[in-house]
């Protein structure tokens, strides 16, 4: 038996990635050796598979932003607006992920996109009528033939023309057909130039066939591909899918002449019962994605064995391979020095997946009993001790539990008289700069140089000082600005029982930004209170309003790693009661608005329509009311959320029940207003008017000309103003100026409307 990898984490086991192009964004080090780097640590990822017996190792998944960026320059699909900055290769791509200012010209970045349902950021192509597709980059051939010099002969992958073409945002006229000839031909090409390299097997990424697809979409894809395919000779082509099943397409994918498919069989739920219906072609090999590539929980080998067993079957060819690119998990176990044991045995990131594939590749080959019964006890084990109240509170919970009252109209009304704001309220989504002090005061404390309270004074400084910022620069509700959070969620996990901390854990988020997330071991329950002390002290600054800031339930889980032995339902209601002994405590405390984010509520919304409600909205909303039921109506209930493509759940996000909403929308369209109004949505708005994810600043004219344009669809007492997402990730330099714009924007819009 062979084993295979989708794609392996790029960014390297201590981040080397991430760092080095900070660097070189800071113009401390050259693109040569940006590059250097970036070469030494593929050739490092390319041995470590290599060395771990891994069959097909890719090459192609290393990128110095993002994959779909990578493959729209490869394609040619760079809108004009960055080649006329004339800034050569890399200046062009990095323009493209992140904006750019300069003397060249002011351009904004591409728009940014949840990957499927992970916590990874895609740049969303643009494709115009003008765009010329044509095979016009090289890094496919030149990473294969990297790797081929170094002795490692890949499976070079890319992101395949169907899920291109669907992702890609059409800015004209012209639609994915339009582009048919065009792209058929620069993959066709793709074929021809990786074969004269050498290539043995080519993998296409087709994560796109796993949504809900029409007749349509699946004619268009056996179209390209018999299109495409006619170009192979010597090469092998694999139609690697994961993240779900292929229900819509499944007998049109084992038509073509692919030679392998890679199905998820972890993900995918209904993969299995598409082989056994349907058969598997036997000249085709199976590439069975069984190692969960999302996941940090150790294989369970006796499964895994069965279901290969049960394949074998009715497959005549059979590959073992991961989920999906382990691009999603952590790098590495080594780094966890401080986790014991008891913990770390049931764990398995990037590198011990490797091990896994090792194993299972021995126990089938030689049967390697030990490994197999090894694995066997640590499944045996128990790990946590059952919190049995937990679970009874929560299935006593009834309706009135996640219902707050009095109805949000009535409500408003008090919140306005109570909190006398502007029209237009400005505020801020909650955090601000992560300056190096304040990273400086973390790692001093984490390491034990300074103690709790000259850790806890510094951020009472940098409070007082952010409180006394947005006061100067006229700010209307004020926040405390995070600075004792590392992150938005693992700050809470520490606060909470039944969570665990890896200290180098580290996933990509979005080019060279990474996220820890925190492991959900056992029970969830709150220890002590988390904000209180912080949020109190951050009001006692100012008359104004300060928000107190908390994550969201749904949030938390989606960005922990979850555990695999209850469902997620029952996870996230042991987080919700947590955080609303939270929320009450802030009100206790004489706290007026309390934001509560769901920043990650819309990523983790099931691909397949049919599976929204019962796998997902059904718990995830009635979990987010019964965080805030219990509040009093005169204190006002924010949220905030990242992601604004959720036109199709904005009833589901009415029935939040929260006052305010905030959410990212200025590097999207503000499309989200029309249907935000066609729905007769009564939460008060924030769409946001700045992009905070690019270090551009707005100009006074540019938000003004955003609000106004919002205003010609909702009415001003419902609009708030703020940037699209919190400010931890900028520079003060780019941060005050932008908020001063903002403010100024404000001032003027609303003096034209108070006439
Ligand atoms: N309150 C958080 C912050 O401002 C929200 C972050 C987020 O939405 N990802 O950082
Ligand atoms: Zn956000």
């Amino acid at each position: 038996m062979k084993t295979s990898v989708i794609g392996y984490p790029r960014i390297g086991e201590l981040r080397e990635l991430k760092f080095a192009t900070e660097k070189y964004f800071k113009k401390e080090i050259t693109s040569d050796e940006l590059e250097k780097t970036a070469a030494a640590l593929r050739r490092r990822h390319w041995e470590a598979q290599s060395k771990s017996a891994v069959d097909f190792i890719p090459s192609g998944d290393f990128s110095f932003y993002d994959l779909m960026l990578d493959t729209a320059v490869m394609l040619n699909a760079v809108p004009r607006r960055y080649k006329d900055l004339g800034l050569g290769q890399r200046g062009e791509y990095f323009a493209m992920a992140r904006g750019y200012q300069g003397k060249e010209g002011d351009v904004k970045a591409l728009a940014m996109k949840k990957w499927f349902h992970t916590n990874y950021h895609y740049m969303a192509p643009e494709i115009g009528d003008d765009t010329q597709i044509s095979l016009s980059g090289t890094k496919p051939v030149d990473e294969f033939v990297e790797a081929k010099n170094l002795g490692i002969l890949t499976k070079p992958t890319v992101i395949g023309p169907f899920t291109f073409l669907k992702l890609a945002k059409y800015t004209g006229k012209a639609s994915a057909e339009d582009f048919f000839d065009a792209i058929a031909a620069a993959y066709a090409q793709l074929i021809q130039q990786l074969e004269a390299a050498g290539a043995q097997w080519i993998s296409f990424e087709e994560p796109a066939l796993v949504y809900d697809l029409s007749k349509d979409e699946v004619t268009f894809f056996k179209r390209l591909y018999d299109a495409i395919l006619g170009a192979k000779q010597k090469s092998r082509v694999l139609l690697q899918i994961y993240f779900g099943d292929i229900r819509d397409c499944y007998t049109e994918a084992i038509g073509l002449d692919f030679d392998g498919i890679g199905l998820d069989l972890v993900e995918g739920k209904k993969n299995l019962d598409l082989i056994a219906s349907y058969g598997f072609p036997k000249d085709k090999t199976l590439f069975a994605g069984l190692i969960n590539g999302k996941n940090i929980w150790c294989n369970r080998y006796a499964q895994t064995l069965q279901t290969l067993d049960r394949l074998s079957a009715s497959v005549g060819s059979l590959v073992l391979g991961t989920s999906c690119s382990l691009l999603h998990v952590p790098y590495s176990l080594r780094h966890e020095t401080v986790l014991p044991e008891a913990y770390t045995k049931h764990l398995a990131f990037a590198e011990e997946k490797l091990s896994e594939l090792a194993d299972l590749k021995r126990i089938v080959t030689d049967g390697d009993a030990a490994s197999l019964s090894a694995n066997g006890a640590l499944f045996a084990e128990a790990r946590y001790e059952k919190n049995t109240g937990l679970y009874k509170t929560i299935e006593g919970l009834d309706d009135e539990d996640f219902t707050r009252r009095p109805a949000f109209p009535e409500r408003e009304k008090l919140q306005r008289e109570a909190l006398g704001l502007p029209l237009l309220p400005v505020t801020t989504i909650g955090s601000f700069p992560q300056t190096p002090d304040v990273q400086a005061n973390r790692s001093a404390f984490r390491s034990g140089r300074i103690d709790a309270r000259e850790y806890a004074a510094f951020n009472r400084r940098k409070i007082a000082e952010c409180i006394a910022v947005q006061e100067e620069i006229g700010i209307d509700v004020l926040v405390h600005g995070e600075y004792e959070r590392n992150d938005m969620v693992e700050y809470f996990g520490e606060h909470l029982n039944g969570y665990i901390f890896t200290k180098n854990a580290w996933v990509q988020s979005y080019g060279t930004r990474c996220v820890k997330p925190p492991v959900i071991w056992g029970d969830v329950s709150r220890a002590k209170p988390i904000t209180v002390d912080y949020a109190v002290y951050a009001q006692s600054l100012s008359e104004k309003p300060v928000k107190g800031m908390l994550t969201g339930p749904v949030t938390i889980f989606n960005w922990s790693f979850p555990r695999e032995d209850i469902s997620p339902r029952e996870s996230v209601m042991q987080l919700a009661l947590a955080i609303r002994e939270e929320v009450l405590d802030l009100e206790a405390h004489g706290i007026r608005i309390i934001q509560i984010d769901e920043a990650a509520l819309r990523e983790k919304l099931p691909l397949r329509k049919s599976d929204w409600h019962g796998e997902y909205l059904d718990w995830a909303i009635p979990a987010f009311r019964l965080v805030h039921s219990a509040v009093r109506a005169d204190i006002q209930i924010h949220t905030h959320m990242c992601y604004s493509e959720f036109e199709d759940i904005i009833r589901e996000i009415d029935a939040m029940d929260a006052d305010v909403i905030s959410f990212e929308a200025s590097r999207s369209s503000l499309s989200i207003i029309d249907a935000l109004t066609q729905c007769g949505f009564q939460t008060q708005v924030g769409p946001g008017v700045y992009d905070i994810h690019s270090p551009r600043v707005p100009a006074q004219e540019e938000i003004e000309n955003a609000l106004r344009r919002i205003l010609e669809k909702i009415s001003p007492e419902k609009l708030w103003v703020n940037p699209d997402c919190g400010l931890k990730t900028r520079g003060v330099a780019e941060t005050l100026p932008s908020l001063k714009n903002m403010v100024a924007a404000a001032k003027a819009v609303r003096g034209g409307l108070v006439k």
